[in-house]
């Protein structure tokens, strides 16, 4: 693939060559330059088709990356309105992601304290911790990845 740079050398040696061709009046030196010149208006062309692809696909690239980064940005901003709690009574664990309010909430909504299971928001996925009673007391189970724990 011809560069640009090196079509618009090759062109504009082709123009110096028809300039001296046409001082000269060589009828046939004029027309070898004109061909020439046809050829290296096309190699031109071609070169910035490559040039106008390249550029496509890289702004394609560029969207993709926009997006992607988008994505991680509220993802990252989703992350931050939990943390990480001890639910058990100590010594025993049980750690689930603890909501800690949205100030920044564009609606100006806000959501009641709940927990998240930590296994599956470590997953990607986000799973409200449920809270039930049972004859053995109150606890905490995740209706996903079925995790439960006795408080
Ligand atoms: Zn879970």
């Amino acid at each position: 693939m011809i560069e640009i740079s090196g079509a618009l050398g090759a062109l504009s040696a082709t123009v110096g060559a028809l300039k001296v061709a046409l001082a000269a009046r060589d009828e046939a030196k004029i027309d070898a330059a004109i061909s020439d010149l046809k050829e290296r208006l096309f190699d031109l062309q071609a070169a910035n088709l490559h040039v106008v692809e390249e550029l496509h696909a890289s702004q394609t690239k560029l969207h993709a990356l926009i997006g992607e980064r988008d994505q991680l940005k509220s993802k990252l901003r989703e992350r931050g309105l939990y943390a990480l709690a001890n639910l058990a009574k100590p010594p025993s664990e049980f750690w689930a992601y603890r909501y800690q309010g949205d100030e920044g909430a564009a609606d100006g909504s806000t959501a009641s304290v709940h927990y998240l299971c930590q296994a599956c928001f470590d997953n990607d996925r986000k799973t409200v911790l449920r809270r039930d009673e049972s004859q053995f007391g109150s606890y905490y189970a995740c209706t996903v990845c079925k995790t439960d724990f006795h408080i």
